[in-house]
């Protein structure tokens, strides 16, 4: 989700964590084309007006770089009919004129990701663990286990960086929680439950990691 109005940016990573949908945001250009140089993404939510690399300018750079590539839904503003064609010829797969109803964003979603034959079909695993997007379903060794909804979007988020630290803040955004304050014990709390569902599958009690002060990781250390 690149757009640089932080209001309306996290009340949509909220809506599309709702949705069922593992989602990062960024506020400007430059950012967003390092988080996509960082991980593979199904699709960007591009506001077209950004400070500094505008959307347009950040799609055609997009588009010029090797490799995997994600679908581009660009947001336009009322009116600006010219906006929506150079969205289109600068490589954006369709686009969506704001304010727009939440019913048609998610529609506009769920055809673009179906008719382009995502989500991608990106190695959501670690050691013994595998998880579908989008499924409240985790397999360790082949065996299922039901986790939540909530805990299922923290565990994607984690394993979409394979050992690396995930802030809380980014915990928290891609996750869906509401306010801050709230959000960052209900965090704890997702991956206390998490860790102990982990625990019972047979998995080392310290697979998700505390980093202290940062964040939390997938521990490689915990999977010899
Ligand atoms: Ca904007």
């Amino acid at each position: 989700m690149v757009e640089d109005d932080s209001q309306l940016r996290s009340a949509l990573i909220q809506l599309l964590g709702r949705w069922g949908y593992a989602c990062e945001g960024s506020g400007d250009g430059a950012s967003a084309l390092a988080l996509l140089a960082a991980q593979p993404f199904d699709l960007v939510l591009l506001d077209l007006g950004l400070p500094g690399l505008d959307g347009l300018e950040l799609c055609r750079r997009l588009r010029q770089q090797p490799g995997h590539q994600p679908l581009v839904l660009m947001l336009t503003a009322r009116d600006a009919s010219g906006d929506k064609v150079r969205g289109l010829d600068g490589g954006a797969d369709d686009y969506l004129v704001k304010p727009f109803e939440p019913a048609v964003l998610q529609a506009q979603l769920r055809a673009l990701l179906r008719r382009r034959g995502r989500p991608l079909d990106v190695d959501l695993s670690w050691g013994p663990l595998r998880l579908i997007p989008g499924q409240s379903l985790l397999w360790i060794e082949g065996q299922p286990l039901g986790i939540t909804r909530k805990e299922a979007l923290l565990l994607e988020l984690l394993l979409q960086r394979q050992g690396q630290c995930c802030s809380k803040q980014e915990l928290l955004t891609g996750s869906s929680a509401s306010s801050r304050e709230v959000g960052e014990a209900t965090i704890k709390a997702h991956i206390r439950n998490l860790r102990s569902k982990l625990t019972s599958a047979g998995c080392r009690a310290d697979l998700i990691e505390t980093v202290y002060g940062l964040g939390y990781r997938l521990n490689p250390n915990a999977l010899a």
